[in-house]
This record gives C-alpha cells, sequence and structure tokens, in this order.
C-alpha cells in the first residue's frame, strides 16, 4: 500500500545551498541606506554590473520597481513605510534563499525600519551599507528636483527636510560619497563583498 507521507527526494524542493552551489556564490541582502541623492541607486547600477562582469548574479531593488508595482497601494505615513519595508524585506528573503546576492536601495530613514527589515532578513544575511552624503551635497546634486519641492513646501515630510533621518550607528559598510568617485564607492563595497559571496571550496 502506498504511503503518502512518504515523499521521494525529487518531491522536495531544491534547498538555499543548491542554489548557491550552481551559481557559485553566497546569497545575501546589501541594503543600502542614505538621504535621497546620496548615492544609493548609481552605486546599485554601478554594483550589479560590477558583480554581473565578476560573474556573480545580483537583483536590484529599489523605489522604481518596487513602489512601481507590488508596492502601488502603499503611501508615507508611518504605517505605510513600515508595510513598504516588510514587503520588501520578504521579498529579498525569497531572493537570497534563490541564492541571489540582493541590492536594495531605499533610504529607509530611522533604525527602527532598517531593524525591521534586518529581523526578517535574518542577521546573518543582511549587510547595512550606509551611503553617506551631507545634506548640502545632496541637496546641491537635486538629482529629481525634489529638494527644491521639499523645500517649497510642496512635498511634506521629505527625509532630510522635514523628516528625521537616523544615521546608522554601526553599519557594515560605510561610503562617503561626498569624497568617493562612483568607482571607487563599488571598488571598496567589492572588497567587504567579496569576503562573504566567495564559496570556500
Ligand atoms: P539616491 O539613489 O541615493 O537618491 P542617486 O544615485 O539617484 O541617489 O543620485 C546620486 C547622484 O550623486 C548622482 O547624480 C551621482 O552621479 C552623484 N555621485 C557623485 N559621487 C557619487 C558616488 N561616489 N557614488 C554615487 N553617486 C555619486
Amino acid at each position: 500500500m502506498a504511503d503518502n507521507n512518504i515523499h521521494p527526494v525529487f518531491d522536495r524542493l531544491l534547498q538555499r545551498e543548491d542554489k548557491e552551489a550552481a551559481l557559485n556564490q553566497k546569497a545575501l541582502v546589501l541594503w543600502m541606506t542614505g538621504l535621497s541623492g546620496s548615492g544609493k541607486s548609481t552605486i546599485a547600477i554601478a554594483l550589479e554590473r560590477r558583480l554581473h562582469n565578476e560573474g556573480y548574479f545580483s537583483k536590484v531593488l529599489d523605489g522604481d520597481n518596487i513602489r512601481a508595482g507590488i508596492n502601488n497601494n502603499l503611501g508615507f505615513s508611518d504605517e505605510d513605510r513600515k508595510e513598504n519595508i516588510r514587503r520588501i524585506s520578504e521579498i529579498s528573503k525569497l531572493f537570497v534563499d534563490g541564492g541571489v546576492i540582493t541590492i536594495n536601495s531605499f533610504v529607509s530613514p530611522t533604525k527602527e525600519i532598517r531593524d525591521q527589515a534586518k529581523q526578517i532578513i535574518g542577521e546573518s544575511d543582511f549587510i547595512e551599507v550606509f551611503i553617506n552624503a551631507s545634506l548640502e551635497v545632496c541637496e546641491a546634486r537635486d538629482v529629481k528636483g525634489l529638494y527644491k519641492k521639499a523645500r517649497a513646501g510642496e512635498i511634506k515630510d521629505f527625509t532630510g527636510i522635514d523628516a528625521p533621518f537616523e544615521a546608522p550607528e554601526n553599519p557594515g559598510i560605510e561610503i562617503k560619497t561626498d569624497d568617493l568617485t562612483v568607482e571607487e564607492s563599488v571598488d571598496k563595497i567589492m572588497v567587504e563583498l567579496m569576503k562573504k559571496i566567495e564559496l570556500k571550496k
């Protein structure tokens, strides 16, 4: 008589280790936090390309692909910001379970929000990367014209202007984009990242 409780091995989901071995890398989440205009997206894009060129498989998650899609029903209230981060963290966890290095680019302005992400993703798979540029420099760059609008009162609760940014106290990596070029920023992240993503043979 067949026993339905016994599943042969080919019925089971492959494990994260199987995916990591196939991709020849260890998966983790690089969580980039910083003011708007500090350089998160620019570094994320350049880092993804560098990883790709060196044979690593990664995925950038940012406001463009998350808030425009799965989170398009969320605003910027405290509750919605938390839900935004919760969903991003759960999605990141799925990517990491699939062996993928995940590069997250979100302002994530408070310690509470970043801790929530770290808790969902798991501390050992989470590297906090502080993309640090002074408000003056970010405002002078004003890549998307948002600071001008915030100063004019057209955007409320804008991080750095009328909403706080709590700098990470003990980030895994800190990149000061006031002083570094994009290339130098990526170099610095790669040095730290390689220690974690290389599969030990
Ligand atoms: P964010 O994603 O944090 O809002 P962006 O990446 O959109 O910021 O914008 C950052 C701006 O700063 C870009 O115009 C970029 O060219 C410039 N920049 C200058 N130096 C750096 C650096 N070291 N790293 C990243 N961006 C830099």
